[in-house]
Order: C-alpha cells, then sequence, then structure tokens
C-alpha cells in the first residue's frame, strides 16, 4: 500500500536540533493531523520534507512508496507527489497566479506535451469557484498584498491544481474568519480521496472539527509523543499542552 512514511528523522539548524527521531506513517486515503504547541518543530518537519535548504538532516529517511525525498531538491520532491502549503505563503510580485500554476503543470508534463489553455483555464476557474476565489484573482500576483485568507484560498487552489499524492497543511486555519475556515476546509475534504494521504499541521482543534481526521499525532520538542484518534484533539482542546509535559516526563 501506498504510504509517505517517515523514519527515525532527526534534523536540525544552525547547529539547533529540532526534530529527534520523529517516526510517521501516512498511508495513502488517510487524513493525519498534527498539533503541538508553538515552538515544537511542526512547521520544521514540514520544511525538511519538502526539501527547505537551511536544515541539516543528521538522520532517518522519508520516504513516498519506497522513495527516498531527503537530499532531493524542492522541485523533484513536489514531482514525487508531495506538496506542501505553507503557513506563511511567500508574496511573489511579477507572477500571476495564473502563470504559476501554469509552469508548475507544465513542468509535470512529459516533453513536448503542453497545458492546453482551453482545459486549464476551464479548470482552474472551476476550482476557483468551488473555494469561493474571485476569477478576478487569476491575473493578479501570486500573495501579493493579499488578506491572511486569501493567501491561504490560494494555497489550496494550487494544491487541487497540481494533484498531489500527499498534502501537507501548514496551519492553513490560522488567520482565517469562521466562513473561509469552512470554504478552505471544504476545498481540503474534496480532495480526501483512497489514493491521497493528507497531513493537516495545526495549534487549535477547531480545524478538526471540519477536516476529520483518521489520527491525530502530538507533537512535543521535536518528537511525535503521543498518537490517537479524533477525540484525541478535543481532549488536547480542553485541557491544553500542559498535560502533556507530565505525559512525557512519566
Ligand atoms: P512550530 O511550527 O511547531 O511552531 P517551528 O518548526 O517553526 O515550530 O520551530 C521549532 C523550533 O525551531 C523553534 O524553537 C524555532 O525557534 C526554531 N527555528 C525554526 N526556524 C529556525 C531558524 N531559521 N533559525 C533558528 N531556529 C529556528
Ligand atoms: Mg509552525
Amino acid at each position: 500500500m501506498s504510504s509517505l512514511q517517515i523514519e527515525n528523522l532527526s534534523a536540525s539548524i544552525n547547529g539547533k536540533p529540532i526534530l529527534e527521531n520523529l517516526s510517521l506513517d501516512l498511508p495513502a486515503g488517510e487524513v493525519h493531523a498534527i498539533m503541538g504547541p508553538n515552538g515544537s518543530g511542526k512547521s520544521t518537519l514540514s520544511k525538511v520534507l519538502a526539501g527547505h535548504p537551511d536544515f541539516e538532516v543528521s538522520e532517518g529517511s522519508a520516504t513516498i512508496d519506497g522513495q527516498e525525498l531527503l537530499g532531493l531538491e524542492p522541485d523533484e520532491i513536489s514531482r514525487l507527489g508531495l506538496f506542501l502549503a505553507f503557513q506563511y505563503p511567500i508574496e511573489v510580485p511579477g507572477v500571476s497566479i495564473a502563470n504559476f500554476i501554469r509552469s508548475a503543470l507544465q513542468a509535470r508534463m512529459p516533453e513536448g506535451e503542453t497545458v492546453k489553455a482551453v482545459d486549464y483555464y476551464k479548470e482552474l476557474y472551476e476550482k476557483m469557484d468551488e473555494i469561493g476565489m474571485d476569477r478576478k484573482f487569476t491575473a493578479r500576483s501570486l500573495n501579493d498584498g493579499f488578506s491572511g485568507g486569501e493567501k491561504k484560498r490560494c494555497e489550496i487552489l494550487q494544491m487541487s491544481m497540481l494533484n498531489p499524492r500527499y498534502c501537507i497543511l501548514d496551519e492553513t486555519d490560522s488567520g482565517l474568519d469562521i466562513d473561509a475556515l469552512r470554504e478552505v476546509s471544504l476545498g481540503v475534504n474534496r480532495m480526501r480521496c483512497p489514493e491521497r494521504g493528507i497531513l493537516v499541521i495545526t495549534h487549535y482543534q477547531r480545524l478538526l472539527e471540519y477536516i476529520v481526521p483518521d489520527k491525530v499525532h502530538v507533537m512535543w520538542e521535536g518528537k511525535i509523543v503521543l498518537s490517537g484518534d479524533k477525540e484525541l484533539a478535543a481532549e488536547l482542546e480542553s485541557k491544553g499542552y500542559d498535560w502533556i509535559r507530565d505525559e512525557v516526563a512519566a
């Protein structure tokens, strides 16, 4: 069975260890959530998987169907089927959304084939309608001057156009009002299918009321210290994260 498998992953930045011996198996068809306090290493995990050059991997592996991701360039990782929706999407003035997504799709096609404009725009507009994004956005520069919610919708638009096999959503809920949260969640739920695994990183349980996960993992100081079903998210919400400290110490 297809899966994104992380084994004994340790990584550091500027000599400071962040991830320690982290293991996680995300099978296709499932949605897993990672919750954890600020600074526990959630974004680091997603960036390491996506091939961010600032992090140094000292140990472990991360594979999609046995193919190693660590050490590959971000574009290679992307073409293997991993998509990361950023916690803080960057602004790219001068590159329109339409051209950006089209180039990304083009880069995935065999040589000699090109994205067909008519089909492309049809699909793009459909997806934009689904996630409640005005069609005028296609001509705007990527994330340039976007509100927090608009940036997050734009991440979901890219994700749904690229059809990745594994998606990581890093705090896609942060900065969203309740309507945007619902629409973005619907967009993610539409992508749930037996062939795709989705990892939702969040600080709050609220998102998980919309995107109901198959499993919940708790991250603490660079490790997964607790895993459970969706009830664990509710428990964290009511008890906060402090009890995890006692749990880890025990
Ligand atoms: P989370 O996403 O769970 O809030 P992060 O992965 O962003 O946590 O951060 C984990 C730890 O790594 C924090 O202590 C943070 O300060 C540190 N860290 C992240 N990026 C850098 C960096 N570029 N330089 C130094 N420390 C960093
Ligand atoms: Mg983070």
